[in-house]
């Protein structure tokens, strides 16, 4: 039998897998608690389980982890780990504190494939999916580097699939690992404290719906379709009124709960009074709540960040039409850890290595 990793498995892969080595099932339960409650994998300090098991799952059950290139602390204390995947690629995991919680955003994609014109991911284009251990893992480092394990309280309160990459087009792995975020002898994080973000694949919010049980915020960031079609490509695919339905179809599955519209704010190009009004017009009455994100700049984008003053108009004109409006909060970006920044750290890196090594320079 060759040796399966742990972080590979779900709740359920778990149990099959010891009942194929005619364990009961209770023996998932146990390994589960030590790896995701206590932090451990190291299956000497599994003391509940009997030594003869132990010394057979050495040959057979490994716990292997990505590691980790480099940790940075933003000075709002924001905390950007970067994680190898393999020789070729690493992907980003950031930890957001807040007074009352803690949020991780965690990447579901190396690259993306979608392309949307303001995001640096998009430039990189697509490398490959995350496996299912890729992402688990990247909450339970985050876990192990906060210091968690052992502790009575949670530091990650807060899950958002909002890293590098489009959640919804890794569809397997992505929902596999947020169940382990939710099950009780995994993360134990709450439905509503689980977050997919999409920039809308219409096909797979349907199925997810009928997949698992999670929060949806959805990449909007234009009230018509032209404007759509150009900053958000896959619009072209599924245009706006067909992203609605699935989203009006998404809360009702999921007792009416609001999906969360997130809208980048761009100088002169999505910013202005007619487009609030017309979002308003556009969501007036829906289950909504809107997070505008002030845009994060960087090099070659093309894009500058609306004024503070154009920002605060476009939400007042939103709450006109009764729709929750909130500003969100640029976190890290003197670490390059801000929304949709993640991968020109990773790229300019790479760059670096490649540049030190033409140059000897180390
Ligand atoms: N692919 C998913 C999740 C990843 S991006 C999605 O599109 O939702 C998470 C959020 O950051 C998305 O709303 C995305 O549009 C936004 N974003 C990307 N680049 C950005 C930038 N440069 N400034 C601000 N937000 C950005």
């Amino acid at each position: 039998m060759q040796a399966v990793n742990f972080f590979s498995l779900t709740h359920e892969g778990l149990r099959s897998f010891f009942a194929v080595l005619g364990e009961k099932p209770f023996r998932a339960t146990q390994v589960m608690k030590w790896v995701y409650h206590h932090g451990v994998i190291e299956l000497d300090l599994m003391t509940d389980l009997s030594k003869d098991l132990r010394n057979q799952l050495a040959d057979i059950l490994v716990f292997e982890l990505p590691t980790i290139e480099s940790e940075q602390v933003s000075n709002d204390g924001t905390i950007k780990w970067l994680i190898r995947v393999d020789e070729k690629n690493c992907i980003e995991t950031v930890f957001i504190p807040e007074i009352d919680r803690g949020t991780l955003c965690v990447s579901s994609q190396v690259g993306c494939a979608l392309d949307c014109s303001f995001c640096s991911t998009g430039k990189q284009g697509f490398g490959r999916n995350l496996t299912l251990s890729e992402i688990i893992s990247q909450v339970w480092i985050a876990n192990r580097n906060l210091g968690y394990f052992g502790q009575r309280n949670r530091i990650i309160t807060n899950v958002v699939m909002m890293g590098m990459g489009e959640p919804l087009l890794n569809f397997d792995n992505v929902t596999k690992a947020m169940d382990l975020m939710k099950d009780d002898l995994g993360f134990g994080l709450s439905t509503k404290r689980v977050t997919l973000s999409t920039a809308g694949v219409v096909p797979a919010i349907d199925k997810l719906a009928n997949t698992t049980r999670v929060s949806l915020a959805v990449s909007l960031h234009a009230p018509n379709n032209p404007l759509r079609d150009t900053l958000v490509p896959i619009n072209r695919s599924f245009p706006i009124e067909k992203l609605l339905d699935a989203c009006r179809r998404y809360s009702e599955t999921n007792n009416g709960d609001p999906i969360t519209f997130e809208y980048v704010m761009l100088a002169n190009i999505n910013d202005s009074k007619e487009n609030a009004h017309e979002l308003g017009r556009l969501l007036r009455g829906f289950p909504a709540k809107i997070n505008l994100i002030p845009f994060n700049p960087f090099p070659g984008s093309g894009y500058t960040c609306s004024s503070r003053p154009d920002l605060d108009r476009f939400r007042e004109i939103l709450m006109e039409y009764g729709l929750i409006t909130i500003t969100r909060k640029t976190r890290g970006d003197d670490i390059d850890a801000a929304c949709g920044q993640l991968v020109g750290q990773v790229v300019a890196k790479a760059r670096r290595h490649q540049m030190n090594a033409e140059t000897g320079i180390r």
